[in-house]
């Protein structure tokens, strides 16, 4: 064991940072323009830069991703009942209920853990507004499906789609699909501000509202409180850190896909003998491999790896767990069994720019004596 002990912790993920005099440039700007926040010249510049690069309709950015998704939620004046996933985070659920909105969680599919299109028709009644689903880990929704069905409804469709910085489909960016998707800038995410978010969407009329209802819904033109609004403005330290990591985020992602070619690579054959199960990016995707997940074929199993890990230094994540329907804060029906199940048996490995792949190699290899461990105190 001792010899496939890291010396230095391995978290599951490092924030992308960007050469300290990149941003100290970027601070001069700032304390030369004595512009701290309220829509400064770097948010801007920010802005119209994401606008560009990935071909984006329009885009409005705020202090984080949840805040961004409620104003999203608030912006369409939706009432009733939401129809989303029980895996996700903890935000996705809470900006439903923040609208005062009612939650009503359908299941996943068991290949993407994304909401499953086909679960969603019979849950639909005369109080559902709108569709919230999440592309888990970056890996698309069915955009086609989820497309009809708000169409045939006449439902708004709002995508958390926190993890998808950068992924496209079919080479359209797939921020540009529903009515509005919102993006994470959070430490965390393949693409960071330090905190951030922003909202893409395809309705000219929202860009008013929007600007108005991060900034306690006071209008621009008549500078009157219009809306109920709330404090949700991007500062410029954050605008600045987010103009350095774009120069970056490209070759991050590609290290990350090395990384999870290589997890894909020596896990194969615990995948064959069905100890475990990993996910393939999908056809006709720009994947920006944000997360490396296995799924254990028990529980048992996955909470001895989690238990038993940090003995080597290294420190994985049961994400998402629970379901969102099983929080404590709430009383939520628990009828979801595929969330339940990849829910229980999920853990997240290490994946990010910077890792070697010489370190993933010993992870795997942590893993496999672990699992043969486990293995043999069972028989
Ligand atoms: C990170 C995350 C959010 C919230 O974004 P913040 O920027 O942290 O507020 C929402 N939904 C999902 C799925 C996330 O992973």
């Amino acid at each position: 064991m001792d010899n496939l002990k890291f010396k230095d912790p391995i978290f599951v993920t490092r924030p992308l940072l960007p050469p300290i005099e990149e941003y100290n440039k970027r601070l001069q700007e700032i304390w030369d323009n004595k512009w701290l926040t309220n829509q400064g010249p770097l948010e801007r510049e920010f802005q119209a830069k994401l606008k560009e690069k990935y071909g984006l309709k329009n885009i409005e950015t705020f202090t984080n991703g949840h805040v961004s998704l409620e104003i999203a939620l608030k912006a369409l004046d939706l009432e009733g009942e939401v129809i989303t996933t029980p895996f996700t985070f903890a935000s996705t659920t809470q900006a439903i209920i923040g609208n005062n909105l009612t939650p009503v969680f359908a299941d996943i599919d068991p290949y993407y853990y994304d909401l499953n299109p086909d679960n969603i028709e019979d849950l639909i009644s005369d109080k559902t507004s709108a569709i919230v689903p999440v592309h888990v880990f970056g890996n698309p929704c069915e955009l086609d499906k989820m497309a009809k069905i708000a169409k045939d409804y006449d439902l708004k469709l709002i995508y958390d789609a926190a993890h998808a910085f950068g992924v496209e489909v079919n080479g359209n960016s797939i921020f540009n699909y529903g009515d509005i998707s919102m993006i994470s800038f959070h430490a965390t995410k393949v693409f960071n501000t330090i905190e951030g978010g922003a909202l893409i969407f395809e309705d000219d009329k929202l860009i008013e509202k929007f600007k108005a209802l991060k900034n306690f819904g006071i209008t621009r033109d008549k500078e009157e409180v219009q809306y109920l609004g709330k404090n949700g403005k991007m500062n410029e330290f954050e605008a600045a850190m987010g103009l350095c990591n774009l120069d970056l985020v490209d070759d991050a992602i590609k290290e990350r896909k090395l990384i999870y070619n290589k997890y894909l690579e020596e896990l194969k054959d615990l995948e064959d003998e069905g100890i475990l199960k990993m996910i393939k990016p999908q056809e006709n995707t720009k994947p920006n491999y944000a997360y490396f997940t296995i799924k254990l074929n028990s529980e048992e199993l996955k909470d001895y790896l989690f238990y038993k890990l940090p003995e080597y230094n290294l420190f994985v994540k049961r994400y998402f767990y629970p379901p969102c329907n099983e929080f404590p804060a709430y009383d939520f029906e628990k009828n979801t069994p595929i969330a339940q199940d990849v829910s229980y048996k999920i853990l997240s490995l290490p994946i990010y720019a910077g890792l070697s792949l010489e370190a993933v190699g010993q992870i795997c290899e942590i893993i496999k004596t672990e699992i043969c461990n486990f293995n043999s105190k069972k028989f």
